[in-house]
């Protein structure tokens, strides 16, 4: 974490999480990559007795009531361990953060706080086979029959298909409505009939269950929806904060950073430490720099939306950006990190080449690197075109007179006419 944002509390947290983090066996991380553990619930148990989990969630369901900057700076910790486990400490925060603000006293006695205390566990099933970024064009569908809802369909990709003891799943109880109202949203227990049926390969972040799920008939008591019917959209909208600004994983990168410039310090090449090479120390340096810049955002998103600043629209667009900029960063930093270490460096003498198959994932999961791009100019032109230049307008500092420039800046009618319907996002 940068000093500045550091404080006394923080400090004795970090030193909680340390201690947790160093106390992971390294057999867990082997084995969870070798995909010969489906999903570690030991370890999950165990970060919820040590109270490490939705830390963002009021005492009252068993979390410390802390914001965003104090959840990004744990998360950053425990990926040190993996990209795997960083993505079940935060399937507590996301999960956590539909069922907190959207579920009733009852779904989040039996829900939340077990999934607190780690004595549960949950997986978001969003993603059907049909296509992940389209996620209003989702064809699972809940009908309502007497005081329940019958669920089919199914999801892809679901962390913890193997494992999990609940979903929360998206399906379509309004067909026919525009897209933001057609889709209701529901606690799925797995007993309720929900079956796995295809544990993917994976080329890294393994043993997280990831799985395909089947509904066929599933009955879903009426009690399981959550929020009101038709009104999916908006636990989307809210679970996307969590999920796309812990995604990135890029924290767990400054380890990698850290080993491959040790080794850069020892290493000789033509009598000299690699270090001394400008192609190598010049990479170090270019890693260092953007992960603290990546930080400072990071944090600086975090204290954004704990204080409530700016409309939906602007937050969305930052934690947008922030999972493209934190992503892209820890993709180049673990393949810097490679080329630094030469031959060795594609060996798992290293853990670097496990770092680089797993950073390939957070550029495509929780939205596509595209998609938030496509949420990043969308926001963006909703705001600069509702609003007049702020200061001065720039545009007229030539050497033109304005009629001259008038008469140069040419956009055709065309042009103007042949604006696409956005997709919805
Ligand atoms: C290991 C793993 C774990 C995952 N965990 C979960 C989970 O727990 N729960 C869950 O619900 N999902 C999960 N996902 C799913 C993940 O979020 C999706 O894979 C992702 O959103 C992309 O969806 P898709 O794979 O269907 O690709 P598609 O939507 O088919 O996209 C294919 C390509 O087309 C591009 N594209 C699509 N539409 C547009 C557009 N309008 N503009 C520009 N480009 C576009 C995409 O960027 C991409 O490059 C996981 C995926 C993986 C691989």
């Amino acid at each position: 974490m940068l000093e500045v944002f550091m404080t006394e509390e923080r400090k004795k947290l970090k030193e909680e999480v340390e201690d947790f983090v160093k106390s992971v066996p390294r057999q867990l991380i082997m084995d969870m990559d070798a995909d010969k553990i489906t999903f570690p619930k030991e370890w999950v148990v165990e970060a919820g007795k040590r109270n490490l989990l939705g830390l963002r969630f009021p005492p009252k369901y068993g979390g410390r009531g802390l914001g965003w900057v104090d959840d990004i700076m744990v998360a950053g910790i425990i990926g040190k361990l993996t990209v795997s486990l960083t993505c079940l400490y935060a399937l507590v925060s996301i999960v956590g953060e539909a069922l907190n603000v959207f579920g009733n006293e009852a779904q989040k006695e039996k829900y939340l706080k077990p999934i607190i205390a780690g004595k549960m566990w949950a997986g978001e099933a969003l993603t059907e086979p049909r296509g992940g970024s389209d996620f209003f064009g989702a064809t699972t569908t809940a009908k309502k029959e007497g005081n329940y809802y019958i669920l089919n369909g199914q999801k892809r990709f679901t962390v913890g298909g193997e494992g999990a003891d609940f979903f929360l799943v998206y399906a379509v109880t309004n067909p026919g409505a525009a897209p933001r109202d057609s889709l209701s949203a529901f606690i799925v227990e797995r007993d309720m009939g929900v079956d796995v049926k295809h544990v993917y390969g994976l080329m890294g972040v393994r043993g997280t269950g990831t799985a395909r799920i089947y509904f066929r008939d599933v009955k879903v008591p009426e009690e399981n929806l959550l929020g009101e019917e038709n009104a999916g959209s908006k636990i989307f909208y809210k679970m996307m904060v969590p999920e796309r600004i812990l995604s990135g994983g890029v924290a767990g990168a400054r380890a990698i950073l850290e080993i491959t410039a040790k080794y850069a310090n020892k290493r000789k090449a033509f009598g000299f430490n690699i270090r001394t090479f400008e192609a190598v120390n010049f990479r170090i340096a270019e890693s260092l720099t953007k992960l603290d810049a990546v930080s400072a955002f990071a944090y600086a998103v975090g204290k954004t939306i704990d204080d409530g600043i700016g409309t939906a629209g602007y937050q969305r667009r930052l934690v947008s950006e922030l999972k493209v900029l934190a992503t892209k960063v820890f993709w180049e930093v673990a393949n810097d990190a490679m080329d630094n270490m030469g031959g060795i460096g594609y060996t798992n003498v290293y853990p670097i080449e496990r770092a680089v198959r797993e950073a390939r994932l957070p550029m495509i999961w929780t939205g596509t690197n595209d998609i938030m791009k496509l949420i990043i100019q969308h926001e963006y032109y909703k705001e600069l075109l509702a609003r007049e230049i702020e200061g001065r307008d720039v545009e007229s500092d030539v050497p033109l007179s304005e009629e001259e420039a008038t008469e140069e800046k040419v956009y055709t009618d065309a042009d103007q006419e042949k604006a696409q319907a956005a997709p919805v996002l």
